[in-house]
């Protein structure tokens, strides 16, 4: 064989599209299968061959596999648990929107940085509720207490749930419901690209749904187990010709060395990438890398060689809402970060909103 030509000739690497999430393993806790949601999960887990248990509650799940915390960790992240949502109080969720909306928690990634981390504590399983009718009623009654104000949700606080809707099908509920809201919206923002199941709903531009993008290094980096940037981007040009509300959300935004570099490329990149028909009302979110001393413990951890820089004596403090400080850039650094990316958004998209920086 001639060398040169097999060097020239190489095929191009076949890249596998990222597949939807199946779990490992399935728990159903009391009163799931009361519901039609808890019975047609019941019936995608057996036709899928997953082992499922019932249990008493999520909090007396033990004996998931794994000799260390790690591997218990990671098994966690695979295992689905199927419940009733009994707490209708909704949190706030500043600065995206007025409330969360509690549909899933938890989520199938292995972002580095996540803050589920210390928030799902010890638990990190896919919680996902089947009584989706009874949080439906808590968000109209939110909604009934801001007239003429619009209300907002956010579906994605506390979890992914494009990566979980081909088992849940609660955003089809939340999208189809909002449609006919004249004071409520939904929003979500997701590293999925799993968006065929949303793109027939009838939304009537009540919903936006947002991609979390990034630079290459950083999702090359940091984000294993979500799907590609350009998944994501091929997922948002079919979002947009489906005529929702579009926007992106730049998070966590990290200064490391070349950063002004990969985030000119990742502007571009996603201009290029967009269908040409101009997209309306598009939405731009900006969020700087931020940790706790319990996250950087945490992650420390569970991703041993990560190359989050995570040094306390290059951040600067701020207090945080859950009580603890959290560690933000300095203000150099952070007015650099957002002076710079502004600028790359308007380039390419001039007619883009920044709805903040944070
Ligand atoms: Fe966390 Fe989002 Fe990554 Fe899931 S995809 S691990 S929710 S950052």
């Amino acid at each position: 064989m001639n060398l040169n030509t097999s060097l020239t000739e190489r095929p191009a690497k076949i890249v596998k599209p990222t597949k939807p999430f199946i779990p490992d393993f399935a728990y159903f806790e009391p009163g799931a299968l009361e519901y039609p949601k808890g019975e047609r999960i019941l019936k995608w887990v057996q036709s899928q061959g997953i082992p499922y248990k019932m249990t008493s509650s999520h909090n007396r799940i033990t004996g998931l596999p794994g000799e260390t915390d790690l591997e218990k960790y990671k098994n966690a992240k695979r295992t689905l648990v199927v419940g009733v949502r009994k707490t209708l109080t909704f949190d706030q969720s500043k600065p995206s929107a007025e409330y969360a909306i509690p549909i899933s928690t938890g989520c199938m990634g292995h972002c580095h940085y996540c803050y589920l981390q210390t928030t799902l504590g010890a638990k990190p399983y896919i919680r996902v509720y089947v009584n989706t009718e009874d949080i439906l009623g808590a968000a109209k009654n939110y909604i009934n207490e801001r007239i003429p104000e619009i209300t907002r949700f956010e579906a994605a606080c506390t979890s992914d749930p494009v990566g979980l809707e081909h088992i849940t099908g609660s955003l089809e509920e939340l999208i189809t419901f909002m449609a006919n809201e004249e004071y409520g919206r939904l929003r979500f923002v997701t590293k999925y690209h799993h968006v065929d199941p949303l793109l027939h709903v009838k939304h009537n531009g009540h919903t936006r749904i947002r991609f979390s993008i990034n630079a290459d290094y950083v999702i090359r980096q940091f984000e294993p187990g979500t799907s590609r940037f350009e998944e994501r981007i091929e997922a948002a040009g079919k979002i947009a010709r489906a005529g929702y509300p579009l926007g992106f959300i730049i998070a966590p935004i990290i200064w490391y060395e070349g950063w002004e570099d990969g985030y000119a490329s990742l502007l571009e990149r996603l201009a290029a990438a967009l269908p040409r028909e101009p997209l309306k009302d598009m939405t731009f979110e900006m969020i700087q890398h931020r940790f706790t001393k319990t996250a950087k413990r945490v992650i420390e951890q569970r991703y041993p060689k990560t190359k989050l820089d995570m040094d306390i004596a290059k951040r600067k403090m701020k207090w945080g809402r859950y009580g603890q400080y959290k560690y933000v850039y300095p203000d150099e650094q952070q007015t650099a970060l957002r002076e710079f990316i502004t600028e790359q958004i308007f380039e390419h998209f001039p007619a883009a909103t920044i709805d903040y920086f944070t």
